[in-house]
Formats: C-alpha cells, structure tokens, sequence
C-alpha cells in the first residue's frame, strides 16, 4: 500500500543535492538572456542530460536510473527553487510513461537507451488543436492506414519543444468520430521520429515566456506503421495514463517556483528598510508571505501523495489534479507577494522575479487549466452532475 515519507531519504536529498549543484552554473543571468532572445537552454538541458537526471524514470535494463515519479518531481522541484525553468526538458519525464506502459519491446529497445544517454531527445507532445482546444476527443488531426505507413493530415497548436526534439508523441484520430462507441475511442498514438518529416512545417510562436512553442502543420506527412504505440484506437487512455504523471511533474515546478519567491521575499522584506524599520515587519507585507509559505507547504503534502500513490501503481487522478491545483495557484500568489513586497523593483528584469512571474502563470492553464481540474473534482470526485 502506498505511503508517503514526510522527510527526504538521503538518497533524495543527494539527488536534490546534485541538480541543485548543475543550477548554481546556471544563475538568473543564464536565464534572463535565453528569456529575451527566446532561446532554448540548450548547454543546461545538455548537462542535466549528461548527468542522467532526464533519464531519471527510464528502466536500469534500458540505461535509466529506474526511478519513480516521486524523485523525478524532486528533480523538477528543485530547478525551480535554484531559478531555472525545468519547462525546457520535462516532457521527456513525463513522455516516458506512454512508451514505458504502451509501447512495444521493440520501440523500447529503439528508443529508450538513445533518449537515456541523450542521442535521441523525445521532448514534443502533440496533443492540443486550433478547434479542439480542451476538448481533446474533438482534435481533427487524422492518421490513415495506408500499406506499411500511416498518412498524417492536420495542424497541431502549442506544441513545444519540436525544434529541439528528435521524436514527437503524436496524438491523431484513427477512426472517424461516427464510427465509434465514444468520442474517446478512435485516437491513436504515434512516436514519430520528426526529423527530415516531409509535409511537416513548424512555426515557432512568440509567447509570454520562453517556452519554444510552435503551431504544426501536416500536410500527408507518411510515418512508418510501426510508429503506433500499442493498440489503434486506444490512445486517448494511454495518453491519460501519461497526463497524471504530468500533473504531478508540473505541480513540482510550480511548488519550485512558490519557494523561489518566498525565499526571494523573504531575504528582500527584511533588508529594505523603509519608515524607519525592514518593510517585513509590516503584516501588509509579512502576511501575504506567510500565507504563500502555508500554501506552498500544503500544495507539497498532495503533491507527496499523488507521486507516491503513482509510484505504487494506484489510482492517482483526484490527487494527481489537485495537487496540480493547489502548487499552481500557491505559486501564482507566492509571485503576486514576492512582486508586492519588492515595489517598482519587482518589475525590474534584472530580478528576475517578473520572468519567473511569467513562468509560473503557465500552470494555471496548461497542461490543463484549473478550471477543468475543478469540473474533473466536481464530477469524478465529489459525483456531481457533468459541467461541460
Ligand atoms: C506555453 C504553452 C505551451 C503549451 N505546450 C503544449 C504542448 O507541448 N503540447 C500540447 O499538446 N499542448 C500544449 N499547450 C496547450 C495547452 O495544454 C492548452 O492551451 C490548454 O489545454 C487549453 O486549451 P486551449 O488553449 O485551446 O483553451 P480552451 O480549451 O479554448 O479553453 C479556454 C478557457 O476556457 C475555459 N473553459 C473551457 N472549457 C471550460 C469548461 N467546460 N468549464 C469551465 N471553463 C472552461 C478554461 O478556463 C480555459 O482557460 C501549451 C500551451 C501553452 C500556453
């Protein structure tokens, strides 16, 4: 039966130890550049990658750590207090799962050891769409049968990483919507191996942070049959299975980002001294951070829970989307106090807070936004009547 510890063993705090480590080479400097260029951290995802942290969930028997999700959040967690953003390579954590449960010995023996050592970069997940948006059953994209290959045709919206990913989670509509059951039978999922993919544009999208993002077109792109994971037809629960994992990932980053600013907070309230005494002493301003500590630490505790009851093969879903809730919205008022506390500096680039600010606005609406966490707790959880 699952459980969760309320301390770190020393195993973990050696691998938060050692990420933290591969951060301090990467200060707010590093990141306050990439940000203004929209680059990719292109040296820092290639040292964690070196130091196996990506691979941290990939079996020992295909070269990975064979770790849970419990110490991949640890990884996650712990770039985000350092003050870097772990958005750039967490989807290969997360990615993993699909290929791990669904995919054939074969597609693992492929793929997984390149993507270990770092030969291969699987970073791209393409699920979102202009007209499906987080109706995910409605995406139009089709894959048809056609002899040995599978003919892709469609457009994709907010995929990230693509430019920096050798391989594409791909998620298409196999069977047309009349000629299922249920909406959510019909999707397939493919690894696709994108690189030279003929018919397959990528347009990058400036957006508010830097986050490599792009709308994708597929224009009768062939992919090789053997690109489905597992069964035709069943991609949509895969696909689910993975989402979990995800959730609990992402709230790692946000509660990351929630310590940043309370940390950041804290140090500054009690050094700026105005009216005669440290802005901290103030409960305007001491109380917000506070409160966004409680929150944070809250938000860890479900966190906890989700990853461990993940890790022990239970059901997580309640738990995975709360906790998701709850680090994301810790993290947004964290950013708020830590933005109030600092007056007009908070805005100033050059501490880095209005970036991170940026960063961790993110996951109040992606991977799936809080209102539909809420509608998923109504519904699944307290049984209430269908809201959408
Ligand atoms: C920077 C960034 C990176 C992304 N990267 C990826 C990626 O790599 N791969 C990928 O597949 N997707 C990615 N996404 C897409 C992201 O997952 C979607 O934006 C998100 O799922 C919501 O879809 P949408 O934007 O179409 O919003 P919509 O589904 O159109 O929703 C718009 C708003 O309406 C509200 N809403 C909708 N339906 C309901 C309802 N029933 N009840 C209450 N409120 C509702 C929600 O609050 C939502 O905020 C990314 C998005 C961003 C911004």
């Amino acid at each position: 039966m699952a459980s969760i510890r309320l301390t770190l063993t020393d195993e973990q705090r050696a691998l938060k130890a050692g990420v933290a480590d591969i951060c301090k080479r990467y200060p707010g400097e590093y990141w306050r550049e990439l940000d203004a260029k929209r680059e990719y951290p292109e040296a820092f995802v290639n040292e964690l990658t070196k130091a196996g942290y990506l691979a941290a969930l990939i079996p020992h028997e295909y070269g990975g750590a064979g770790l849970g999700v419990t110490e991949g959040s640890l990884i996650l967690e712990t770039i985000h207090e350092n003050g870097g953003n772990a958005a750039a390579c967490h989807a290969q954590m997360y990615i993993m799962g699909t290929l791990l449960r669904h995919g054939s010995e074969a597609q693992k023996r492929t793929y997984l050891p390149k993507i270990a050592t770092g030969e291969l970069r699987l970073q791209a997940f393409g699920v979102t769409e202009p007209d499906a948006g987080s109706d995910t059953t409605k995406l139009k994209t089709t894959a048809v049968r056609s002899g040995d290959r599978y003919v892709v045709n469609g457009r994709k919206m907010f995929i990230s990483r693509v430019l920096q990913s050798d391989l594409m989670l791909l998620l298409a509509r196999t069977t047309p919507v009349d000629q299922v059951k249920r909406r959510t039978e019909g999707l397939s999922v493919f690894l696709v191996d994108i690189r030279d993919l003929k018919g397959f544009e990528v347009r990058p999208l400036r957006m508010m942070m830097n986050h490599s993002t792009n709308a994708l077109f597929f224009d009768d792109v062939e992919i090789p049959a053997d690109s489905l994971i597992g069964h035709e037809g069943k991609g949509f629960s895969y696909i689910l299975d993975g989402m979990n994992a995800e959730r609990i990932l992402v709230a790692s980053e946000s509660l990351g980002d929630g310590r940043w600013f309370v940390e950041k907070a804290v140090q500054y309230s009690g050094h700026r001294v105005i009216f005669g005494k440290a802005i901290g002493a103030n409960q305007g301003v001491q109380f917000p951070i506070a409160k966004s500590h409680t929150a944070v630490e809250a938000a860890t505790l479900m966190r906890d829970k989700a990853a461990a009851l993940f890790d022990a093969g239970e059901a997580c879903g309640a738990e995975a989307n709360m906790a998701k809730y709850l680090a994301a919205e810790a993290a947004w008022e964290a950013g708020n106090a830590c933005i109030d506390c600092h007056g007009g500096y908070g805005y100033a680039e050059e501490f880095d807070i209005e970036r991170k600010f940026r960063e961790c606005r993110l996951y109040k609406t992606a991977p799936i936004n809080n209102n539909l966490v809420l509608a998923y707790v109504g519904e699944h959880v307290l049984g209430m009547p269908r809201s959408y």
